[in-house]
């Protein structure tokens, strides 16, 4: 679909020239026939390309016929693109080497450089930027530059399924020099398949003049056989990454069962959050009686005439107590090395002493009845001996496996 520029765009006049003007046929000058205009974006601002179009002047020449286009275009944008190499490359550079989002990069380059393309062009342009990156990256002769000073090669093999039932693909990689060197998407990866693949690995290793010092994978059988019939005499080990994560299987389990613990003791958060609310709304309208705050129920209501602004500013901190803790019970991250469930407890933990800590203060402190009820209700809640017996036995049960 051709781009729709809006009425009021300034753009600069980029005049080119056919810069060798021999007619290709018979040599002769030729003359400008035509002109052709085009609008695209640069990094710089809207731009009007104004081609001048050469042909020969001989009627009788082929050359007559057939028109040439300035040499200078197509390093400024290929044909019927909206936009240059310039913006071409700044959208594939996000995309393909820091991972941001399509909608990220839309509203980047209309922030930075207000260019408006819709999101299915950028997906459009991104695609053509991954055929020229493959393209780029599988050149022999680059390639060949790129591994000249490397001594020994150590190649993976990996298979990944993006989903259940879907096909396979499979990513063969350098790993001195963390490069992809080629992928396959196999729906039935065959031990004849799998071999094909790893042979084009050994292919491509000749080919650059390079020794394979070690192959690594997790050792499905198919990746043992085809390595070993390919590269007799080269070592096999398994990838650590795969190694820890079958190994950690049992603990991962443990530390789930941990984590579902942990969850069903730390509860009542909303209950929480709605009783602040409540009382902001009760103190935010002017008649704050005695009733209104009874309605607010429990342990978080001061006395009735206690300030609103710093009953404000305890319930905001109560808010934010509450959000930590349950940005800390739906965070899955961790791997076997670090498991979620351990960095739950030790998040809780670090929230009990902060209440701690304000507890303390408080004691030590000026005393205000309203503003230290609410940490004992939060501590309350959850923090009475209940947790630390899961923690400590969630974290022996993992070590007892
Ligand atoms: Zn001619």
């Amino acid at each position: 679909m051709p781009y729709k520029w809006p009425a009021d765009t300034d753009y600069a006049l980029w005049e080119l020239d056919v810069l060798d003007r021999a007619c290709p046929a018979c040599g002769r000058m030729m003359h400008i026939c035509d002109h052709r205009y085009r609008r695209l974006h640069t990094l710089e601002g809207p731009v009007q390309l104004v081609c001048k179009l050469n042909h020969c002047p001989d009627r009788d020449c082929p050359g007559h016929a057939k028109t040439k286009s300035p040499e200078q275009e197509l390093t400024i944008a290929p044909p019927s693109w909206a936009i240059g190499w310039d913006v071409f490359c700044w959208i594939g550079h996000r995309r393909c080497s820091r991972h941001i989002s399509i909608p990220y990069i839309q509203s980047e380059l209309w922030d930075a450089h207000a260019i408006q393309l819709s999101d299915d062009a950028i997906a459009k342009y991104i695609q053509r930027y991954q055929a020229m990156l493959a393209a780029r990256q599988q050149d022999p002769a680059a390639l060949r530059q790129h591994y000249e000073s490397v001594g020994e090669i150590i190649l993976s093999i990996d298979g990944l399924q993006p989903e259940k039932g879907h096909e396979t693909l499979y990513v063969v990689r350098e790993l001195t020099q963390k490069r992809v060197w080629f992928a396959e998407a196999l729906i039935s990866a065959t031990a004849d398949e799998v071999q094909r693949l790893v042979a084009q690995a050994r292919e491509w290793a000749i080919s650059l003049g390079k020794t394979v010092g070690l192959w690594i994978s997790d050792k499905q059988d198919a990746f043992v056989t085809a390595i070993a019939v390919e590269f007799p005499g080269v070592p096999h080990r398994y990838c650590d990454n795969h190694f820890l994560r079958d190994v950690a299987k049992p603990v991962l389990e443990a530390d789930s069962h941990a984590k579902v613990q942990m969850r069903r003791k730390v509860r009542g958060l909303r209950k929480i959050e709605q009783a602040v609310l409540k009382q902001q709304g009760a103190e935010a309208s002017t008649s704050v009686t005695e009733d209104h705050a009874e309605a607010t129920v429990t342990v978080f209501v001061g006395p009735a005439n206690s300030p609103a602004p710093e009953a404000d500013s305890a319930g905001a901190v109560v808010l934010d107590y509450c959000a930590a803790v349950r940005g800390i019970l739906n965070d899955d991250q961790g791997g076997p090395l670090h498991p979620p469930g351990l960095r739950m407890a030790e998040g809780l933990q670090e929230v009990r002493e902060s209440i701690q800590r304000n507890l303390d203060a408080q004691k030590g402190g000026s005393q205000r009845s309203n503003s230290a009820a609410w940490p004992g209700a939060l501590t309350g809640d959850w923090s009475t001996s209940k947790l630390s017996e899961n923690q400590s036995g969630s974290t022996s049960r993992t070590s007892r496996r």
